[in-house]
């Protein structure tokens, strides 16, 4: 098997109690080019009453390239663009063979899975390789109807396990006329899509069995628009928005967490730019592949956050995790920086300045000695300096109050500093 679990055998009995015996399946809808705000203006009954179970932001933000090859391939691969190489509408430079969809990451723990895409786009279908589905339904480009008449006959089908419904109706009214609130033909087209969204709706929830069913359902867009176009870097072309919506996913409304200045600046930009610590809590769209991939594998017991030869970017937002690092917590601890080279810092609340301990292990569980530099009421900075790349986990206990958290050591990565400075507790370690 080419995957490795790092679980230790205490959580994964723990994660196995845990499991449902409802089938977990996984709706994922694409919407091309509909910038945040024009969503929110629009008339879209179907998406707003998918709002309330679950999670759902206005607020995500793109931090790759805000063109639909790269995008989509963030959102189908659970990585960036350093990683599965798509940085434009060619899709050349691809590496789908180390870092797949989603949908094959599943079948290497259950290939039984049946999964069927259905895209108006022809790029999607033509030029992307290892993508796992098991029937590609290419339809024609803006048309809506037959996409969602194609979704309702992959619907109708017990055995379907995860279904991807692409419209890009949005995107091309954007080119056409301006992507824009303003402009009537955009709204209209967001308004069309949400009606052809119904009708995917309707024959999802009229499934014979979906009572006994335990779906997901992921939607979100890939980029935003200025004018009549995309591809930069600004905050209207990066502003997008993610719904998450099923009884498996975590009740949340996330509102203003912009993990920080990551304008496309040129490849690979995205590492050393982003606040690690901010997208932690933020919804973005890698994030998608891996909450699909979780639900779809639940009951083997894997996070796929876990499972290191994938090297996943995104985060699972599942309601209940089983990875060390995302046991729920009572402490709120910043990392910085995240990944790191030598010196990380951990920020901290610790009103009743309590003892500070800690204790640092390998992503296989075992604990390894690495200095402190700075032991504060409110900071930890820990020298990782001389230990081999990879990732670890630094349990921290302060005054019996215990958190876990994740840092990746990369000898290419920015070198932290060594100051003992103001209370960050409050500003999630961003400088
Ligand atoms: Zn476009």
């Amino acid at each position: 098997m080419k995957y490795k679990f790092s679980l230790s055998a205490f959580l994964l009995v723990v994660s196995f109690a845990a499991i449902a015996s409802q089938p977990r399946k996984v709706l994922v809808i694409g919407i091309d080019g509909t910038r945040s705000d024009a969503l929110q203006q629009a008339n879209t009954p179907n998406l707003d009453g998918l709002l309330a179970n679950g999670l759902h932001t206005f607020d995500a933000w793109h931090c790759g390239i805000t063109v639909s090859g790269p995008s989509w391939s963030d959102i189908m691969c659970g990585v960036w663009e350093n990683k599965h190489g798509v940085t434009s509408n060619s899709y050349t430079g691809s590496n789908y063979a180390q870092y797949p969809y989603f949908v094959t990451r599943a079948k290497e723990l259950k290939p039984s899975l049946y999964a069927v895409q259905v895209t108006e786009w022809a790029p999607m279908s033509d030029l992307v390789s290892n993508d796992g589905w098991d029937q590609k339904i290419k339809v024609p480009d803006g048309a809506g109807t037959p996409t969602a008449a194609a979704a309702v006959t992959a619907l109708a089908n017990e055995n379907l396990d995860a279904l991807f419904v692409y419209f890009d109706a949005v995107d091309l009214a954007g080119h056409a006329s301006g992507f824009n609130p303003s402009n009537p033909s955009y709204m209209a087209a967001i308004e069309g899509v949400d009606g052809h969204l119904g009708t995917v709706l309707n024959a999802l929830y009229a499934r014979p069995n979906y009572a006994n069913e335990d779906w997901i359902i992921l939607i979100t867009t890939d980029h935003g628009g200025i004018g009549t176009g995309h591809g930069g870097g600004t905050d209207i072309e990066r502003n997008i928005w993610w719904i998450g919506s099923g009884n498996a996913i975590q009740q949340q409304t996330i509102t203003g967490t912009d993990p920080g200045s990551y304008q496309y600046t040129g490849f690979p930009y995205f590492v050393e730019a982003v606040d690690t610590a901010i997208l932690r809590q933020t919804p973005v769209q890698t994030d998608i592949a891996v909450t699909a991939l979780h639900h779809l594998i639940y009951d083997t017991g894997t996070n796929p956050e876990d499972v290191t030869a994938w090297d996943l970017d995104g985060k699972s937002w599942l309601k209940t995790i089983t990875s060390v690092a995302e046991k729920p917590a009572e402490l709120s601890v910043s990392v910085y920086p995240n990944p790191a080279s030598d010196l990380v810092s951990l920020w901290f609340e610790n009103k009743k300045n309590s003892r500070v301990n800690y204790a640092v292990y390998t992503n296989e569980g075992k604990l390894v000695n690495v200095p402190s530099v700075i032991t504060s009421q409110n900071k930890l900075t820990l020298n990782f300096e001389g230990n081999a790349d990879g990732i670890y986990f630094i349990k921290l206990n302060i005054g019996g109050n215990e958190v876990t958290k994740r840092v990746l050591i990369n000898q290419t990565a920015p070198k932290g500093v060594a100051t003992p400075d103001h209370d960050h507790s409050n500003c999630n370690g961003k400088h």
